[in-house]
């Protein structure tokens, strides 16, 4: 990556802790000398604080707010990202016995139905291996069978730039990992029994995992879990069951009121993304010989635009040259290659546009590059 230049600006594509948006970051870097007007930093505030306490009871009230979230729902404030969802889930809703089926669309789901094999028994109810991870399950498909315990799924497949237009069909319960799109658009949260997402692609930074579950489901849960690992202890204690991340659980509640009173809400959000998408996507789709991408029409995901140069080398020259432009974070995830440009909704529309505006320029100085030159690209390959 571009090292910090003050003069330059930088705009920042990273698939993972991803932008904030700018007046979000302006709050917290104040909040990390003083909260303005309490003589204290947010990084020494305790969370047996009244000022904790009030900030974690209006990051939920607004959090409710936003996603139209019924009353038998709770909203909890828990750590060890979305990785530890991968096991809380099962732990909580994978009887002994039972059987959840795991809709895998890609790498993280991939992770998630791994982890879960530890918990209990698991049915891939849905591979995308099968089609290299170029498509997800169609709307009309009903995923799972009727005996399974819950369906698990991911709304947005980070990796591989897939996402569902909407939250799939199915008859058991279902359970979405929303890690890389919550909060980037309506969330129809009804339709879910437990929805989890980490903080740091659209609303805060690492530290925090936001989780929304159904009072059904903590009831159900099976006796004996780790109280640190129980949804019940924690929602019993408001969140506050250990000592939470407060400075990111803030940065959430700043990102919440930005979503308000900045955007609009998450309908606004949602229109603003989709723009975003689009200008990025048809830089794309005017040089279709020198950008390859390998998401079937109808499941490229707002949030992760993913594609390739006609080389590797070609991609590591664009991430180089993308870096010197300071355009950050376009790498593809290790995984897979290739390159990954990342809209969460700190990235602004003008930052799309610029996006777009390099995607263009890279695409007309290296088709000349390969015609004029294609034998340095041969025998350097
Ligand atoms: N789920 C999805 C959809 C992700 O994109 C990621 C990480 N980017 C994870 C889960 C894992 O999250 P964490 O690194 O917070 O454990």
């Amino acid at each position: 990556m571009a090292q910090g230049d003050k003069s330059k600006c930088f705009r920042n594509f990273s698939a993972g802790p991803g932008a904030l948006p700018r007046a979000v970051l302006e709050e917290a870097q104040q909040a990390v000398s003083e909260l303005p007007g309490t003589g204290v930093s947010i990084l020494g505030l305790s969370h047996r604080s009244r000022l904790f306490r009030n900030m974690l009871d209006e990051t939920e009230e607004r959090m409710r707010r936003l996603v139209g979230l019924p009353r038998d729902y709770q909203v909890l404030f828990l750590q060890g990202g979305g990785t530890l969802q991968f096991s809380m889930v099962p732990m909580a809703m994978l009887p002994a016995g039972a059987v959840a089926d795991y809709v895998v669309g890609g790498y993280w789901t991939r992770k998630a139905a791994d982890a879960a094999r530890h918990h209990g028994n698991v049915r891939v109810a849905w591979d995308g291996g099968d089609c290299g991870f170029r498509r997800l399950p169609k709307a009309d498909e009903v995923l799972g069978k009727a005996d399974a315990a819950y369906l698990h799924y991911a709304s947005n497949e980070t990796v591989e730039g897939l996402q569902f237009r909407s939250v799939p069909r199915a008859s058991v319960p279902m359970v979405c990992d929303a890690s890389s799109d919550f909060l980037s658009a309506p969330l129809d949260v009804r339709e879910l029994s437990l929805v989890y997402a980490h903080a740091q692609k659209n609303i805060g930074p690492a530290g925090v995992t936001v989780v929304l579950v159904r009072d059904e489901v903590l009831a159900q849960r099976p006796s004996g879990i780790p109280p640190v690992l129980d949804y019940r202890a924690h929602a019993e204690a408001r969140s506050l069951l250990h000592t939470p991340p407060v400075f990111s659980i803030y940065v959430v509640l700043l990102s919440l009121r930005w979503l308000e009173a900045a955007v609009g809400g998450l309908a606004a959000m949602g229109r603003i993304n989709t723009k975003k998408a689009d200008v990025v996507r048809s830089a794309l789709r005017n040089f279709t010989h020198f950008y390859k991408h390998d998401v079937e029409a109808g499941f490229e995901s707002i949030m992760n635009v993913t594609f390739r140069c006609p080389t590797p080398k070609l991609d590591a020259l664009f991430v180089a040259r993308a870096d010197q432009a300071g355009l950050l974070g376009t790498e593809g995830h290790r995984s897979r290659g290739g390159l990954r440009i990342s809209l969460y909704n700190g990235v602004t529309l003008d930052d799309a546009h610029a996006a777009a505006a390099f995607l263009e320029e890279f695409a007309h100085e290296h088709r000349s590059a390969r015609i004029v030159r294609s034998a340095e690209f041969v025998t350097s390959t």
